[in-house]
């Protein structure tokens, strides 16, 4: 990548290097982990070319005093299968208000790709309880999806999601140590999410990811 000059607003951006160097070097660990998988493999590099083509428009933008972010963050649904204690959206009564709308999402999302943000991280709630998001996903190849997820709800079908949509990467959030886990979600997670229990979801999404 070029490197980046900045002009007026220079103070401003300051935390953009960084940032976008931290970007370079999550698409470099994706390269190397992705070498135990050929078709996994080529499919990085091929979105690598993408991010860099997005990385471009970005800097483009920015030389026409426009500053556009590499990446935001959309809360697709704010309804949610736990009830863990503190929880930043309950706290906030967000399920009093509607989700935004399929059109809403759609909208959104291309008029990020068209400044040149190409990372979508996609949080909640729970966002595989909002129907129809990884159709409207699908739709986006050159954005990668970030999701964060409890991962209770993930079954085969998601997997087969995730193994057909390979820009969605389920983040699975855990609170800590089993014990801790359990506690602030009040009720027993760890067999289903943990990878040592033989069901265990993130167990199960590595196997369909690596196939070992
Ligand atoms: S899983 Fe997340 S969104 Fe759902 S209740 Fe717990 S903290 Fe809130």
């Amino acid at each position: 990548m070029p490197a980046v000059k900045y002009t007026a607003n220079e103070e401003n951006l300051s935390f953009r290097i960084p940032l976008e160097r931290e970007i370079k070097k999550l698409f470099r660990e994706a390269l190397r982990i992705s070498l135990f998988r050929f078709s996994f493999f080529l499919f990085v590099v091929s979105f690598i070319q993408k991010q860099r083509k997005a990385y471009k428009l970005r800097m483009l933008r920015q030389k026409e005093g426009v500053n556009v972010p590499p990446f935001m963050i959309v809360s697709v649904t704010s309804s949610c299968n736990l009830h863990c204690s503190g929880c930043f959206s309950k706290v906030n009564h967000a399920a009093d208000k509607p989700d935004m709308s399929d059109n809403e999402l759609i909208s959104i999302l291309h008029q990020a790709e068209e400044l040149g943000t190409s990372i979508t991280l996609l949080s909640g709630g729970e966002p595989l309880k909002r129907p129809g998001l990884f159709s409207i996903t699908r739709e986006f190849p050159r954005m990668l999806f970030p999701l964060f997820t409890n991962g209770l709800l993930i079954d085969n079908d998601y997997i087969e999601i995730f193994r057909l949509q390979p820009n969605l990467v389920p983040i699975v959030s855990l609170e800590g140590t089993e014990f801790e886990t359990n506690k602030r979600r009040g009720r027993d997670c760890s067999y289903t999410v943990f990878p040592s229990s033989p069901e265990g979801r993130v167990q199960r999404l590595h196997k369909s990811f690596f196939a070992v």
